[in-house]
């Protein structure tokens, strides 16, 4: 089947004129700052997850097409010491397909010796680059994981690889990619029964397991809000096997919210002490309990462009700028200018998907960068 994707609205050569007050980092409209940077350094997967992509794949980028490890290096430098970004993420489509993530990661922390740099994987082949990875300054590692059952996760991703997954998740916590997060979506008559079993391993691994509403950003157009599982179904769920309090630190733009994870009380069981946690589990409700209120992120696609929301529908190009020459003030000022026009939110959580709130964007998940 082949999938029409349609091309977001981009703008290049040059800032627009913004209102955005100079000075301030990057601000929007509604009065938020983006300090946390969500950078895809590539389109393409090994992986065909059914709520991400097609199982023909999507029409990749030409190689020519993507930043190289210099020009990741500098939009990161760039963002740093102009706006104060003061986190990383790698991202893709999966970021282990290139073969010189290493050297994009080591051009990163040549500038910026204490910048967060982090990395969301599906884990295929980090095994036998994890260590590579930590050495060239990678601080901490996201492997996505939806099943612990290999036919569950067969069906889902449309690839039998779950054993690479897991040896790569405890590949990353030995080389000291920690803490290790585990990032997993539920797919409704799926692996929505696995919620409790998925966060016992993680605990028992000591993994940090966030569990991700299913947004409408399938290549598909699969999503049905009858199917997606919500929030308030993940905690219900957990919650017949754990007993979850609100986790005491604040959020401060999170997008998981933090649960302390606690046994529940066994048969018989005295008042004695208060157990300890035995961890901690996320949602991220960006459906039923959006936090665009309180948003940080500024995107980059793997072609260097600006997209001030997952959501957007609107992007800016960077890299003709930087290929040909531009001065980082001027790079600066374009990306400032896209963040300014920032949606005030995605209106998912409003009537439903066919209200006028919420058009489905363009790319999906994987060519954005999730
Ligand atoms: N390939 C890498 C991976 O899977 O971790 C990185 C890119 S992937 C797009 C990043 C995260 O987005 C993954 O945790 C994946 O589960 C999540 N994701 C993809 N499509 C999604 C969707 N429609 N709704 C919610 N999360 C999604
Ligand atoms: Fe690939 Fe990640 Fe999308 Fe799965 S979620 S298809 S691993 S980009």
């Amino acid at each position: 089947m082949s999938v029409s994707l349609g091309l977001p609205r981009v703008r290049s050569g040059g800032p627009a004129p913004s209102p955005a007050p100079v000075g301030a980092g990057l601000v929007d409209r509604h009065g938020r700052r983006a300090t946390d940077l969500r950078l895809s350094v590539i389109d393409k997967c090994n992986l065909r997850c059914t709520y991400c992509m097609p199982a023909a794949g999507l029409p990749w980028l030409p190689a020519a097409q993507l930043m190289s490890p210099a020009e990741i290096g500098r939009i990161v430098d760039i963002g740093v010491s102009r706006f104060g970004i003061a986190e990383l993420r790698l991202t893709g489509g999966e970021p282990l397909v290139r073969a010189d993530l290493e050297e994009v990661v080591a051009a990163v922390r040549a500038g910026h010796p204490d910048l967060p740099i982090s990395l969301t994987t599906n884990g295929i082949g980090l095994a036998g680059r994890a260590a590579a990875l930590a050495e060239a300054g990678l601080s901490r590692i996201n492997v996505s994981l939806d099943s612990l059952c290999a036919e569950t996760f067969k069906q889902l991703a449309r690839r039998d690889r779950l054993a690479d997954v897991l040896a790569g998740a405890e590949a990353a916590a030995a080389a000291g990619l920690t803490p290790v997060k585990i990032n997993a979506v539920l797919m409704r008559g799926v692996n929505d029964h696995e919620a409790p079993d998925l966060l016992a391993w993680a605990l028992q691994h000591g993994f940090a397991l966030r569990f991700i509403e299913q947004m409408p950003l399938d290549a598909d157009h699969g999503w049905t809000r009858e199917n997606m599982v919500a929030a308030a179904e993940i905690r219900a769920a957990l919650s017949t096997r754990f007993r979850l309090d609100p986790h005491p630190d604040p959020r401060n733009g999170a997008p998981a919210q933090l649960w302390d994870v606690r046994p529940l009380p066994g048969p018989g069981q005295g008042p004695g002490g208060e157990p300890g946690p035995l961890g901690t589990v996320g949602v991220i409700a960006s459906v039923t309990e959006p936090f665009c209120a309180d948003c940080k992120r500024t995107r980059i696609t793997a072609e260097g462009r600006v997209r001030s929301c997952l959501f957007s529908h609107e992007e800016v190009d960077l890299l003709p700028l930087l290929r040909a020459g531009a001065a980082d003030a001027e790079i600066a000022e374009t990306w400032r200018a896209a963040m300014w026009a920032k949606p005030t939110a995605h209106g998912m959580d409003r009537a439903g998907l066919d209200s006028a709130d919420y058009v489905q964007p363009e790319r999906s998940m994987s060519a954005i960068g999730g």
